[in-house]
């Protein structure tokens, strides 16, 4: 089983606190990755690393900043579910090879890690992880090229899937993405320094400018003489993630060159003109449902309101009462507004249901709190497949729109009525005319790269 990553990326180069800097953009990243957290600097030529497993404000405390001197560093936030919850799989990986000193972060799954694994391990090569970043640092040292930035396009040639990476060396600094570009990685500027990111919501915490996407395809390679662009990878169409758009990302980041939030409200409104209802209240499960709320009850006229409230202070674990509480993974972070539901027909709206368990125990909530219907409806269409391409996905017999339908989704749930988003909706909100800009395979099982291993 490779390791799933759903990550964050953050790199900056030629900035005094370049440490801080980073740290501060991997706080605003932290909704990508709970699991573990780094930041490899370069001071002269020589690079400093810090890892560990936790929250960004965890790993890294006044002292190990302190210590991560120099004026260019990559950081990264590290997500995984099955197995992956150990310090070794952690990035930044630091390697010292033909070329010195290399780190690596990088964001997305590559599709044929084990191939390249198995051959390498067969010809004597060493990994300290599971990780795909390290295979890709191994073919790297072993590329025919004479200079480091060759090698990596040589080696990049090699990996298939979707990999938003960043690399820093003794003298060079490199920002490469995937011919699809499959996950996101922006290019933003801060006085006379540049830095990348998985999201521009971190250049507004360190007061830069978003100046663009880095393009499917493009490797940005920054050093002494300034910064250049390559386009040496084969040419694919490209499939951004529209899963980003729909789940992933924050409502207040550019992704892809477009608002996350503006999408998510055309999400809403299209929702709200495919499966109309009478009802009282328009209610968001939040964190993830906000924006299409809105625009349900923009488009619907039918009023908006938060009638469940979420805890932010909740982590990934909490210690459960001996005595078990029914929901008590839902109720800790989730409570019903009593007083808005009672007696009211509600409208509740979540991006998508994965195994449907959570949504299961939210519509009970919302029933318990006296509500008198709820129409659950789904700003997306039924998740139906796995993704390999860096986005946590169950295998297919836990999808739960893999095995049922959608009436006998609606029974599960416990929902008076439910409603998705068609795959012509999300194209048309995603003003993706043909279906020919982004990846839908999570909703359509059409994979532009062959999952060649893993789950199914
Ligand atoms: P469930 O009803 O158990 O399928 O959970 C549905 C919830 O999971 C929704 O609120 C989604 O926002 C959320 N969700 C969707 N995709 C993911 C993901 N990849 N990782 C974690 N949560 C997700």
């Amino acid at each position: 089983m490779p390791f799933k990553d759903e990550c964050g990326v953050f790199g900056i180069f030629q900035q005094p606190e370049a440490a801080r800097q980073t740290y501060l953009g991997l706080y605003a990243l932290q909704h990508r990755g709970q699991e573990a957290a780094g930041i490899c600097t370069r001071d002269g030529r020589t690079l400093i690393l810090h890892k560990g497993l936790g929250y960004v404000a965890d790993v890294f405390s006044e002292s190990v900043l302190d210590r991560l001197k120099g004026d260019s560093a990559i950081g990264h936030t590290r997500y995984s579910t099955t197995g992956g919850n150990v310090a070794s799989a952690a990035h930044p990986f630091l390697v010292q090879g033909r070329f010195g000193q290399v780190a690596l972060c990088h964001n997305g799954n590559l599709t044929n890690t084990e191939q390249i694994r198995a051959k390498l391990i067969a010809e004597g090569q060493v990994f300290t992880s599971p990780s795909d970043s390290e295979v890709i640092l191994a073919l790297i040292n072993r590329a025919k090229a004479d200079t480091l930035e060759d090698a990596v396009v040589e080696a990049l040639k090699q990996a298939e899937g979707a990999f938003s990476l960043l690399i820093l060396a003794e003298d060079l600094f490199i920002a490469a993405r995937d011919s699809r570009g499959f996950r996101p990685l922006a290019l933003g500027k801060l006085d006379d320094s540049w830095m990348f990111s998985s999201e521009t919501t971190a250049f507004d915490l360190v007061n830069a400018e978003y100046q663009r996407e880095v393009m499917p395809g493009e490797m940005i390679v920054i050093d002494a003489k300034g910064l250049r662009s390559r386009y040496m990878l084969p040419k694919e169409d490209p499939r951004p993630c529209v899963f980003e758009h729909v789940y992933f990302a924050r409502p207040d980041s550019f992704v892809f060159s477009r608002s996350v939030m503006a999408t998510r409200r055309e999400m809403g409104r299209c929702l709200a003109r495919r499966h109309p209802v009478e009802a009282d209240l328009v209610v968001p499960v939040p964190d993830s449902g906000v924006h299409a709320a809105l625009g349900y009850a923009e488009a619907s006229g039918i009023p908006f309101d938060f009638g469940l409230v979420r805890n932010h202070y909740v982590g990934r674990t909490f210690i459960e009462p001996k005595q078990s509480i029914r929901s008590f993974g839902v109720k800790v972070k989730l409570n019903p507004c009593r007083e808005l539901l009672r007696g009211k027909r509600v409208v509740l709206v979540d991006d998508s249901i994965v195994r449907g368990t959570t949504s299961r125990k939210i519509v009970q909530m919302v029933r318990q709190a006296g509500a008198a219907e709820i129409h659950l409806r789904i700003s997306s269409p039924p998740t139906t497949h796995s993704c390999f391409y860096g986005i946590d996905t169950p295998t297919r017999d836990q999808l739960i729109a893999a095995q049922k339908s959608i009436q006998e989704i609606c029974e599960f749930v416990g929902a008076d009525s439910l409603g998705y988003l068609t795959i012509g909706d999300l194209e048309n909100s995603m003003q993706d005319s043909g279906g020919q800009g982004f990846c839908y395979a999570c909703f359509t099982g059409e994979y532009s790269v062959p999952p060649t291993e893993g789950k199914g």
